[in-house]
């Protein structure tokens, strides 16, 4: 007889044998029990998690002759001719390589043939997002108006690529990824009743590189023991997969821990020669993710500290998404080491901490035009600034003078940048304004004005009286004001006042 895959000895047959997704069989038991049957069945999520298996035993279940309660018998001749992928009324077709507009033709010709033995005619169309769009039009066709002896099921990993007209004429279910427990103990039942042999970690190190999909982890389990027959190792598992063992792990962190980078770089080159380094890095991050939860539950006393292991963990996080797009696959796991050796990355994080801090700064002056001004003005009326003049004691010290002073052309032009260096924001200059009175020699004026906003680099300030207005928009005035601003604050502004009871242009 010839091997079958294990994937294909341990398809399920029934509901019940169905793995991790019970909240869809569930329903579906539902459903067959009261013979409340769909059209249109819509199964999406991602691969190997049981979409086209659901399906099939769905399709035995609604033509059995001799269903147990919602469970297909799996005797009888229409469930052996499906489980022989040889019934003629249930139709798997692959939308991958039939996406044409003709090989939907040709499934509606079929639809409209009644079942020639059982009671339903039941399409699988996997992969159905792969299907042109004429083709989606011709499947949406024959949705819109189903044969009461048809049932479409359509799986799919992408379901986001499927028109929304066809989504709205299916029944849908979200499949998810198979948690860990449940992929051990699938495979724990395949070890003991195939009696088969295997390492202690053989199932948790299968279960965590296939990452939710039972079919990658059967067909691992497949390779795995033609390579080592009855007993199956850790090391041919390494093998298989071209991964490390925990001892090449253990002792990369040994040589981080020492901040040996040489030989932590040597290591890797070393791995490199003979192992799949996407699967390292993956490895080694699970391992580090191992190390960290084991320091948080007290379980460990780790050599490498929490910070150390968390730092290490993030780098490496990082490393792992940067190979995807990198030309040479070992240069981020390079860079990781080298930074985690030297302490770049916190570097790093403090120069994007205060790049963060410098951008909100800089968004504080704003850059719009002063055309924007009296909208400004209008809503700052509206919730008065604190009277700076009477209230705000003055503190610090003066500023670095290093501030750049700008050309009289310069201020005229609508939209300067404001530079890191300009980045003395409104209150600042609230706090400060009591310095910037006393050294402006002509103050008496703006005893009577109030500050509003920092507008870019217009300051906006107001008064209450068309009088003051007169007095402070005088040239001497204003350029007095212009020099106490650049003495206390080392600014160069346009200055502008705006009666403070008046709505529109002062
Ligand atoms: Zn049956």
């Amino acid at each position: 007889m010839a091997y079958q895959a294990l994937y294909r000895a341990w398809r399920p047959q029934r509901f019940s044998e169905i793995a991790g997704q019970r909240h869809i069989t569930r329903t579906l038991v539902n459903a067959v029990d009261s013979g409340r049957i769909a059209h249109a069945y819509l199964f999406s999520g991602p691969r190997g998690t049981g979409k086209t298996t659901t399906a099939k035993v769905l399709a035995k279940a609604v033509n059995c002759a001799e269903r147990d309660g919602a469970e297909p018998c799996n005797r009888c001749p229409n469930c052996t001719a499906t489980n022989n992928g040889v019934s003629v009324d249930v139709l798997e077709i692959d939308a991958a390589s039939n996406r044409g507009i003709d090989e939907i033709r040709e499934l509606r010709e079929q639809v409209r043939y009644r079942p020639a033995s059982a009671p339903y005619k039941v399409f699988i169309v996997d992969e159905v997002h792969m299907l042109t769009g004429e083709a989606f039009n011709a499947l949406l066709k024959t949705l819109e108006e189903p044969p009461q002896h048809v049932i479409f099921i359509l799986a799919t990993t992408e379901a986001h690529k499927v028109p929304l007209t066809i989504l709205s004429r299916c029944q849908r279910f979200e499949f998810r990824r198979i948690s860990n427990e449940e992929i051990i103990e699938r495979l724990d039942e395949i070890i003991q009743s195939g009696s088969l042999s295997v390492d202690d970690g053989v199932p948790e190190l299968i279960t965590r590189v296939s990452e939710g999909s039972l079919r990658d982890a059967l067909s691992v389990l497949d390779q795995a023991s033609a390579l080592g027959g009855d007993r199956i190792t850790m090391d041919d598992l390494y093998a298989i997969l071209g991964t490390v063992g925990q001892d090449t792990m253990e002792t990369l962190a040994r040589l981080l821990d020492a901040n040996d980078a040489a030989g932590a770089l040597r290591l890797l080159h070393e791995v490199e020669n003979s192992k799949d380094l996407r699967l390292f890095a993956r490895e080694f991050s699970d391992y580090l993710r191992g190390r960290l939860f084991a320091t948080l539950d007290g379980r460990t006393n780790p050599k490498l500290d929490q910070d150390r292991v968390l730092r290490l963990l993030s780098l490496f996080a990082k490393a792992e998404q940067e190979m995807r797009f990198a030309s040479r696959l070992s240069l981020p796991l390079e860079l990781a080491i080298v930074r985690f050796v030297r302490g770049d990355d916190d570097l790093e994080t403090r120069v994007a901490d205060l790049e963060q801090r410098l951008a909100k700064l800089e968004e504080r002056p704003g850059t719009a035009p002063p055309e924007s001004v009296v909208g400004e003005v209008q809503v700052r009326i509206s919730a008065p600034p604190p009277n700076v003049l009477q209230t705000t004691p003055a503190q610090e010290t003066q500023p670095s003078g290093e501030l750049p002073v700008a050309s009289e052309r310069d201020r005229r032009t609508v939209q300067e940048p404001v530079s890191a260096a300009q980045a003395v924001d409104f209150d600042a200059v609230c706090r400060r304004w009591p310095e910037v009175l006393a050294s402006c020699k002509r103050q008496q004026y703006l005893k009577r004005t109030r500050l509003l906003a920092l507008n870019g680099m217009t300051l906006v300030v107001s008064c209450a009286d068309p009088f003051t207005l007169n007095v402070f928009e005088r040239p001497e005035n204003l350029a007095a004001l212009d020099e106490a601003l650049h003495r206390v604050l080392g600014v160069k502004w346009r200055i502008k006042c705006v009666r403070d009871n008046a709505p529109g242009e002062p």
